[in-house]
């Protein structure tokens, strides 16, 4: 499969009014200023990285794309279309807000040939898009869902896990959404405190609390199975790990492992086998066999080993064996339990 690789041009807060408790893009960014003429100079230094063969696309990350100054969004794509039209990149891609996308708008994204449109979908649930000040309700992300389809767009879906006021059950129904949206994929955020943000004071003032790792990583892990079965690829699973992740400066408290998203991964395997296991026989002189997708081996096995040594616990298997198969499409087991004569 040919590679693919983002070149990120983060445009960090520009054209957004708006303050959403969790957010500090300046922080995840790492940039606090944005000037047009840094994108062409970051755009060849990213391609100057990567080889010839990988499929390329512009992504403009960070602020609310489509809510920056008209002027500077066009000139952005200008920039971008000449890339595209002379074949150094494949694709353009931008996130923003549902309530800055309009049918000028797409307009505008068409003209300049953008294929992806992601839109920060956190929640469904209007007490959690009050208590984030999100600063729109559900309507503008089923207006903005289906316009952009409608215009013929790919579109991205971002919600976050463990947001002010969130349950699982308004994940579940978030995650539920986008597979209704026909989102073509998704990324999945579970929500970190950053300093200098209204999410740090109302953690400060008790009135929030993160998340700790295991449930993040549980809540996670039963959103990414809606999606997957929705048939929503799921791009990213948590921040990119970067120094703001870990820094005194930055971090104030909430689920930042490293790998996070593996370790969501591993708990979406280790739910499906439990899942597979439900009504079968078997008892501890029997042997579990799990087929998995190539490449997968690690993911359903668990880091450090943790759903064999789980499985073991739960079911008493005398032996559990875990083999690669080209016959076993991506996030699917096919299981087998055999008993030893
Ligand atoms: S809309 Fe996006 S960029 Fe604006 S404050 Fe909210 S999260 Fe940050």
């Amino acid at each position: 499969m040919e590679k693919h690789v983002n070149i990120p041009v983060f445009i960090p807060h520009l054209g957004c009014p708006n303050d959403c408790v969790f957010c500090n893009q300046r922080i995840i960014s790492g940039k606090k200023e944005f000037y047009a003429d840094e994108v062409i100079p970051i755009i060849e230094e990213a391609l100057s990285t990567v080889s010839d063969n990988c499929k390329k696309e512009i992504a403009f990350f960070g602020g609310s794309f489509t809510g920056i100054d008209k002027c500077l969004m066009e000139n952005l794509l200008i920039i971008s279309n000449q890339y595209l039209k002379s074949g150094r990149i494949n694709s353009i891609r931008c996130s923003t807000r549902p309530d800055y996308i309009s049918a000028d708008v797409l307009n505008i994204l068409k003209k300049y040939n953008v294929e992806t449109v992601e839109l920060g979908l956190q929640s469904v649930s209007q007490d959690v898009l009050n208590l984030c000040k999100r600063g729109h309700n559900f309507d503008a992300e089923i207006n903005a869902t289906r316009l952009i389809k409608e215009w013929g767009f790919r579109l991205g879906g971002q919600m976050m896990i463990g947001l002010p006021g969130s349950s699982l059950e308004d994940e579940i129904a978030t995650a539920k959404f986008i597979v209704r949206a026909d989102c073509d994929e998704a990324r999945i955020y579970p929500t970190i405190v950053f300093k200098d943000t209204e999410l740090q004071r109302m953690a400060d003032r008790g009135e929030y609390n993160s998340l700790d790792l295991d449930e993040a990583v549980s809540r996670s892990a039963k959103a990414f199975a809606i999606l997957i079965e929705g048939g929503v690829k799921v791009l990213r699973i948590g921040l990119c790990d970067s120094e703001n992740l870990h820094s005194d400066r930055t971090y104030h408290s909430g689920p930042n492992h490293a790998a996070i998203g593996e370790l969501v991964e591993n708990e979406f395997y280790y739910n499906l086998i439990c899942e597979k296991l439900q009504g079968l026989k078997f008892d501890n002189q029997s042997d579990l066999i799990l087929n998995v997708p190539i490449g997968h081996m690690s993911k359903v096995i668990g880091q450090h080993r943790k759903n064999k040594i789980r499985l073991f616990q739960r079911y008493g298997f005398r032996s559990i064996k875990v083999c690669e198969s080209n016959n076993v499409s991506e996030y699917s087991v096919f299981l087998k339990v055999e008993e030893r004569k």
